[in-house]
């Protein structure tokens, strides 16, 4: 959990939102189009998905591997997503980042960036937004990646998650993934790439 050990808020995006609103995308976006954007991998206990590389989308660990860093505080911010897996921040590498002076982007759920926003109040809160409810329900079905049960359990978490708006310091609409990414580039002070 979150405490005073965490880093400087110099050069640290949070970026958060509803379940299916796209982070993952433009996040994915950015790690193939922004290199001087340093995309912090978390830790998760899931398992992986088809393409998914372990180190580079997420460091995939045990459950038991994931209380014991718990444990020893080597989380910024960790949070159970969904009612299910672990998902964590791990604080020595985003403090690294940031000491080096990189520009530094979190892409967690909404419990994350609340304790992120408890132990560095200065760092920059960043709310997707979906351009409306039924496409971000469009999205999640979409996806066919869950099933049913699951689905339904990410909407009631979206709902709840769509309400935290006012807590960030400013929203993008994600109506467009490039749109979105570049907007959020230049909330972090970068110029993003020339269309
Ligand atoms: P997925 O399983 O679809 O990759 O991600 C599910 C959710 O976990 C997404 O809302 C994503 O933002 C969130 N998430 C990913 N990494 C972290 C993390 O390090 N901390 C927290 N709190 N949430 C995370």
């Amino acid at each position: 959990m979150a405490d005073a050990g965490a880093p400087a808020a110099h050069g640290l995006t949070v970026l958060a939102g509803p379940t299916a609103v796209g982070k993952g995308t433009v996040s994915t976006f950015i790690r193939d189009n922004y290199p001087q954007v340093w995309l912090s991998v978390s830790a998760t206990t899931r398992a992986p998905r088809p393409g998914e590389v372990d180190g580079v989308h997420y460091f995939f660990i045990s459950a038991d591997e994931f209380e014991r860093r718990a444990a020893a505080g080597d989380f910024l911010e960790w949070a159970v997503v969904h009612g299910r897996n672990r998902y964590g921040t791990l604080r020595s590498t985003v403090s690294e980042a940031i000491q080096e002076g990189r520009a530094v982007l979190l892409e967690i759920d909404l419990q994350g960036a609340r304790q992120v926003k408890a132990a560095v109040p200065e760092a920059n809160f960043v709310f997707l937004a979906p351009p409306s409810w039924e496409e971000m329900v469009r999205r999640l079905v979409g996806r066919g990646t869950e099933t049913p049960d699951e689905q339904q359990r990410r909407l009631e978490t979206a709902k709840l998650e769509l309400a935290a708006e006012p807590e960030f310091d400013s929203t993008i609409i994600n109506d467009d993934v490039q749109r979105a990414a570049d907007e959020l580039v230049s909330l972090m002070g970068l110029t993003p790439n020339p269309r």
